[in-house]
This record gives structure tokens, sequence and C-alpha cells, in this order.
């Protein structure tokens, strides 16, 4: 049985705040940065914050082969929060204005208590209670209508491709690829929110056009818009350790976003990039997250907006300096950066990294 909210306790939380003082969130710009900014790109930004996220842990029913959660040198160190920590994230969350919150994990939806968690965060009055998940449980029909009676109201569903045989590869499973698929369209069918998200690998990048007439066809049967932001693989963990079965070089990716996003305009489709450097989509710069959505910190103690610090895994190089689109650029995957070298990004190729074409 599901366990409901305990208000007085939800209360007392802010008092016993904080083991972390900062909190790590994304913001829509209220400008977004760069020219002929894309009215779906900031839409989307403006779904999705002003939002922080809470990380339930690492626990992960499946064994996707580009996982680039850390767990350890041997893969096997799982990581569970303990609710008690959980909750004073929400509190520090809703203490500093936030409006959504999304639960992260490994997979938060297969935590025994996640609707309990639901609840919590709906009592303390989240507009948006996002779960990013890539949950086979979504096929169930019952599991679907569970989450949306827990007022979960939006899904980051992480999906990198609708054929069965990519996604049994990067899965590295036979049954999870066709409940995934029905677990979309259960979501569209029960009128959940919902984007989708995809990394780029070797597997699912020769179909990436595909899988933009995937979500066209999606749109046209539920009368609804599906927008997706498509990312390169982080290079950390299992990822890391797969590189060379499944890294394409960026300027790849970067042709292949490009074509697509070409042909998601024409399919009325959003299609959005994610820390991918500018010099590998010199014309579609404006599709880049980090135009419409901020990633920032806040002090906790002090509620005080502190300056952006290095990215966590995002570098840049050193003819980056030079480079006219520095300033938009989120860079390049310091792993990555280490093991290709820095050839294929060059300030020559950035320098028509905008305006883009108008859509
Ligand atoms: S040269 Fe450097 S700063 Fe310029 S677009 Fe490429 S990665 Fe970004």
């Amino acid at each position: 049985m599901t366990e409901t909210a305990n208000p007085q306790r939800i209360a007392l939380l802010p008092a016993a705040r904080a083991q972390t003082p900062i909190l790590e969130v994304s913001l829509p710009r209220f400008v977004p940065l760069g020219p002929n900014p894309q009215p779906r790109a900031r839409e989307f930004a403006q779904d999705y914050g002003p939002s922080f996220f809470v990380d339930v842990g690492t626990a992960c029913p499946l064994h996707c082969v580009y996982c680039s959660v850390q767990r350890g040198a041997d893969d096997k160190d799982v990581r569970m929060e303990a609710r008690e920590h959980l909750y004073m994230r929400l509190a520090d969350g809703a203490g500093a204005g936030m409006l959504k919150v999304a639960f992260i994990g490994g997979e938060a939806a297969s935590r025994p208590d996640f609707m309990h968690l639901a609840d919590v965060a709906h009592a303390m009055s989240f507009e948006d209670v996002i779960l990013a998940t890539k949950s086979v449980k979504l096929a169930r029909p019952e599991f679907v209508a569970e989450l949306l009676a827990h007022n979960v109201s939006m899904v980051h569903l992480s999906l990198d491709s609708f054929d069965p045989a990519v996604l049994a590869k990067l899965l590295a499973s036979r049954t999870a690829p066709k409940l995934l698929l029905a677990g979309l369209q259960e979501l569209l069918r029960q009128e959940m929110q919902l984007f989708l998200f995809a990394v780029l690998t070797r597997h699912n990048l020769p179909t990436l056009d595909d899988y933009v007439r995937s979500i066209a066809d999606l749109q046209q049967q539920y009368g609804r818009r599906v927008p997706a932001v498509v990312a390169p693989l982080k290079l950390q963990s299992r990822a890391l350790r797969q590189r060379e079965a499944l890294v394409p070089p960026l300027a790849e990716v970067g042709a292949a976003v490009a074509q697509a996003i070409d042909l998601a305009q024409q399919l009325d489709v959003t299609l959005i990039h994610k820390a991918l450097p500018l010099c590998v989509v010199p014309r579609h710069g404006a599709w880049a997250l980090e135009r419409y959505l901020a990633e920032a910190r806040i002090d906790l103690d002090t509620g005080d907006y502190l300056p952006q610090g290095p990215h966590a895994y995002l570098v840049h190089g050193p003819d980056c300096p030079a480079c006219p689109a520095r300033a938009l650029c989120p860079g390049v995957d310091v792993a990555y950066a280490k093991w290709r070298g820095w050839a294929e990004f060059k300030p020559a190729a950035s320098a028509a990294a905008d305006p883009s074409p108008a859509s």
C-alpha cells in the first residue's frame, strides 16, 4: 500500500535542512542568449524551469551499455539516498523558490517509496513533479495511472530510438525495448505531459532522422506536441569503458543533429540539442538548450546566486578563447577531449555559429 505524505513532518524539515549548502537549479532565461531565438525551444525551457533535481540514488534494474551513472570501479556500488535526505533536499528547493522538482537516479521509478516521495513533493506545493525515467513499468496502464494519481505531472522519458533492434543493443535487453515503447504509448494515451531525451551513440545516430519522423507520427496520432532533447554521450563510468564501440566523432554527431533539426522544422517537431560544442553545429546554435535554460547554483545559507563555476564535465580547449562563439558554447566533454584531442573544434568553423537560419 502506498504511504501518504505527512505534512507535520514536512513542516519541520526546513529547520533540519541541508547537509549540502548548494542547490543546483535550472532557470529559464528571461532573454534567450544569442540571435534568432526559437519560440519552441523557449517554450520547452519555460515548461521545465525553474526547477531543481533530487537524486534518489544510483539503483537501476536495467543495464544500459552507455550508462554514465557512477557506481564505483566495478560498477557495483549502488547508492540509495535515505528518505530523510530527500525530504531535506525537497525543502531546500521549496525554500529557494523553485516551482518544479525533477526526481532523477539511477531509476527513480524503481524505488518502492517513489509514490510517497511524489506525494511529499506535491504537499510542498511544487507546481510540477517531474520523473526522469526509463522504467519498463510504464508499459503497465495502472502504473501510469498511479503516477498521475500521485500528482506526477511530467515525465522526462529517456528513449534513444524507436527501433527495438537499436534499443536492444543500447539497453542490453531483448524485452525492455518493447516495454519502453509501449510505455511511451501509455503515457501519451493517459495524457501525461512528457518530453523525450536521447543520447547519441554509434547505434542510434544513423537513424536520427527516423527518430524525428516517429515523433511527427506520434504528434499526429495523439494531437499533441512531443518535444525531444538530444545530447552526446557523457563519457563517464560504463560509457567511458565502452567508448570505442559507442562514441562517434562529435563532428559526425553535429552533422546528424543539424540534418535532423532541419527535418524537425519541416515536420513541426521540437528538437533541441544539449552539451554540443557549437562548432559542430555551426548553423544550428539557436536550438541549443543552454540558450534558453541556465544552470545556476544557489547558496542555501545566504540565498545568493553563486557565480557559475567551471562546468563539472564540459571544458574549453586551447583555441576556444579566440572563438567568436565562446560565450555561447557549452564546450566539450573533458573525457572526450582527452581521448580524441581538439582537432575537431576550431574557431574558424564556429565563426559562422550565428545567425542560425530562420525557421
Ligand atoms: S572552438 Fe571552442 S568555444 Fe568555439 S565553438 Fe568550438 S568548442 Fe566552442
